[in-house]
């Protein structure tokens, strides 16, 4: 095979062996010639040629990290900054997006008064672990590379689980962390924003993992398929709302017949004055917000309701009381079959470990983590057990509860 020579700019990882010398340094001595000679011998029988080398660089495969990620919470570090590993997991990027989207929504909502400044603190508690997990993986993932030099049918084979592969170690340490490689294994800790046993919000509504919900706190939402009522688009729910600094509140309605009442009990708790659903409402509300699909009474909040019934039975101003059918572009239809939950009637339902009749409702953070999981029922115990979690999260009293002097 011959690739033309024009315009090609390729990447190429070269591994230069190790040395056992102490004082070896690779980045002294390694040449881009030397690079160059490991190229062509591990390429051979094809041949290579440059025409130029626009940037060469050697890199010491090794894990960094820095002993905290913040000074008093006022000088933050992100990414590369604080933690460094070897590039072959294609990990570095993502790691420092996430740093980023996890720090960002929280110096948002301290600065739009909606969180105390405590909540910083949850920045390095959240993902100095996720770079610690990142380094131990990296540690044996580089450490099963530099061993020898793996083939080009296990390169691929742990990059294509269909693909012909013999289940070597290299494989197995790729495989077992392709949760964690591919992002969906982000696990945060309880913590203030993270409900858990220890949370300050206690309430019998709250659901906990496999007790009423297959929802964890800390981890993300479940993807699902849904109709968007208003246009009839199936759609992922777990797209629907942009990252747009808002926390993210799914009404999981079940069947509308049985939750109705539970709903407009809802809505009407909500809609008091000192609820977490009023305290952070638009103050101009002569402005006209008749587009805003996310934030039309809020920018702490956007609002989603998933209902157990065919899309064609949906009559949102009939169905929903109106703090719920003003997010009109955010009500979905629970009408699309999932083989993950062959037998379910409402797949987004189950798929949530949620009860398909009864619903529930998930309050998910704004980098997409799962907050906190609540029955839904009549009454005001829904909306008290919301209340309670977002008095953590904001440091407001909220709801029922308050200060008696
Ligand atoms: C060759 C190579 C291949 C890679 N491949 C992948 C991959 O496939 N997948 C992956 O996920 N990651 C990959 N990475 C890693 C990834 O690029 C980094 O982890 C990521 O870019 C880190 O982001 P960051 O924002 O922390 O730092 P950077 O992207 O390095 O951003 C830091 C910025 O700060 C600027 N800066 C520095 N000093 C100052 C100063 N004093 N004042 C103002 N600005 C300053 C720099 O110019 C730079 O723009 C690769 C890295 C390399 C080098």
């Amino acid at each position: 095979m011959v690739i033309p020579r024009e315009n090609n700019m390729v990447r190429l990882y070269i591994q230069v062996a190790s040395s056992t010398d102490k004082d070896w340094n690779p980045r002294k001595t390694a040449t881009a010639e030397e690079v160059q000679q490991h190229a062509k011998e591990i390429l051979r029988p094809y041949t290579i040629t440059w025409d130029r080398v626009e940037w060469f660089s050697v890199y010491p495969i090794g894990q960094g990290i820095a002993e905290n990620y913040t000074l008093d919470e006022r000088v933050f570090m992100g990414g590369d900054a604080c933690h460094t590993h070897s590039p072959k997991a294609g990990q570095g990027m993502n790691t420092a997006f996430l740093d980023a989207v996890n720090l960002a929504w929280k110096i948002h909502h301290v600065e739009s008064g909606f969180a105390p400044r405590s909540i910083l603190s949850t920045y390095e508690s959240e993902r100095k672990l996720i770079a610690e997990n990142l380094l131990d993986f990296d540690a044996r993932y580089a450490k099963l590379f530099s061993a020898r030099i793996p083939s080009a049918g296990e390169v691929a084979g742990a990059s294509n689980a269909s693909g012909p592969a013999e289940e070597n170690e290299f494989i197995k340490t790729f495989k077992a962390s392709c949760e964690f490689t591919s992002g969906y294994g982000v696990a945060y800790n309880p913590n203030t924003i993270n409900w858990g046993p220890s949370h300050p919000a206690q309430h019998p509504l709250i659901l906990s993992y496999q007790k009423g919900t297959s929802l964890r706190t800390g981890r993300t939402f479940h993807p699902a398929t849904v109709t968007r009522v208003v246009d009839s688009n199936v759609v992922h729910l777990e797209q629907e709302i942009p990252l747009n600094g808002s926390y993210r509140m799914y009404i999981f309605g079940g069947t509308p017949s049985r939750t109705s009442r539970a709903i407009k009990d809802l809505s009407a708790h909500l809609s008091t004055p000192s609820s977490f659903y009023s305290i952070f409402a638009h103050r101009d509300t002569n402005k006209d917000r008749y587009h805003e699909r996310h934030n039309p009474h809020t920018t702490f909040l956007t609002l989603c309701t998933i209902l157990n019934v065919p899309r064609g039975q949906v009559d949102i101003d009939a169905m929903l009381p109106a703090v719920l059918a003003r997010y009109r572009d955010h009500v979905y239809a629970d009408d699309i079959w999932d083989q993950r939950v062959p037998d379910a009637k409402a797949s987004a339902h189950a798929k949530m470990g949620l009860n398909e009749e009864e619903g529930g409702i998930v309050v998910v953070r704004p980098d997409g983590y799962v907050g906190v999981v609540v029955r839904l029922v009549e009454g005001t115990g829904t909306a008290e057990a919301l209340n309670k979690y977002f008095s953590a999260v904001t440091g407001k009293t909220l709801g029922e509860e308050r200060a008696v002097l």
